[in-house]
């Protein structure tokens, strides 16, 4: 089938992450609209023309009916788009809406999966989300659902013993943590930080879950990040001992 728009994973940034579907979309696209956080050496692969149509910087617009319209009109025009979304276009993207929008235009849509950062980040750093020894399965939520949507059941979430794995988390980072300690969670169970992962300006932390506002605070790691809580986010430690066991 000929797919008029594609919604493309671009994965947490390398590259080297891209599928080989996404490299063939984004090299064959007369258009691509981009998400903010795009990895520069993603954004170099493209040929077509390149609209910046994120939140932060050289934005066009904000508006989420905006970047619709855009991508109807240039389907409708004989192009190929390819709309180009940090991580995978389904895990927090508005994928979902946006393919709602373009089906209701009438619009053939191909989803394109890309790695999400909620499991490439943590695995850049050596921490697995999922380890039958500690966790038998991971929760990916977000710290930050968005004007007038109801707040995830954090009581609920903490009571499940699975690995969280917080996306959009830096900000409510203190708010969070409060209510995962108020439910029950142990202040010394492991968190981890992990920043910008796949990209040059990767960093992490490794703290418990009490100390999880201060090491932020304290290292200044900054959105975009991830935020580890669970058993397996003490394998980050590890990962770095390893990694200085190797140089040596
Ligand atoms: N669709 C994306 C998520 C978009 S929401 C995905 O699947 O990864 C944006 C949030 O994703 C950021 O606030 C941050 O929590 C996370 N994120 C995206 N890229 C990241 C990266 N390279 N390193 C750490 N966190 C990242």
């Amino acid at each position: 089938m000929n797919y008029t728009v594609s919604l493309v994973g671009a994965g947490p940034g390398d590259p080297e992450l891209l599928t080989v579907r996404a490299l063939k979309r984004i090299e064959g696209a007369d258009v691509v609209l981009a998400d903010d956080l795009i990895d520069p050496r993603v954004l170099a692969l493209v040929k077509g023309r390149l609209l910046r149509v994120g939140k932060r910087g050289g934005c066009i617009s904000t508006d989420q009916h905006f970047i619709h319209a855009l991508m109807i009109k240039e389907a409708r025009a004989g192009h190929r788009v390819v709309r180009l979304k940090g991580g995978d276009p389904f895990v927090f993207g508005r994928g979902g809406e946006e393919v709602d929008a373009l089906r209701e235009a009438g619009l053939e849509v191909e989803v394109v999966s890309g790695l999400t950062s909620g499991i490439a980040g943590p695995a850049a750093v050596g921490i697995p989300v999922t380890d039958r020894r500690a966790s038998p399965g991971v929760i990916l939520v977000t710290g930050h659902p968005g004007e007038g949507r109801a707040e995830p059941d954090w009581a609920a979430l903490a009571r499940t013993g699975l690995t969280l794995v917080i996306y959009m988390g830096v900000a409510r980072a203190p708010d969070i943590t409060a209510k995962l300690l108020a439910a029950g969670l142990k202040p010394d169970l492991p968190a981890a930080i992990v920043s910008a992962a796949h990209t040059a300006q990767q960093r992490h932390a490794v703290t418990t879950l009490a100390g999880l506002p201060d090491c932020i605070a304290r290292e200044g790691l900054k959105s975009p990040a991830l935020l580890v809580i669970g058993e397996v986010a003490a394998h980050a430690a590890a990962a770095d001992i390893e990694r200085l066991v190797s140089s040596a």
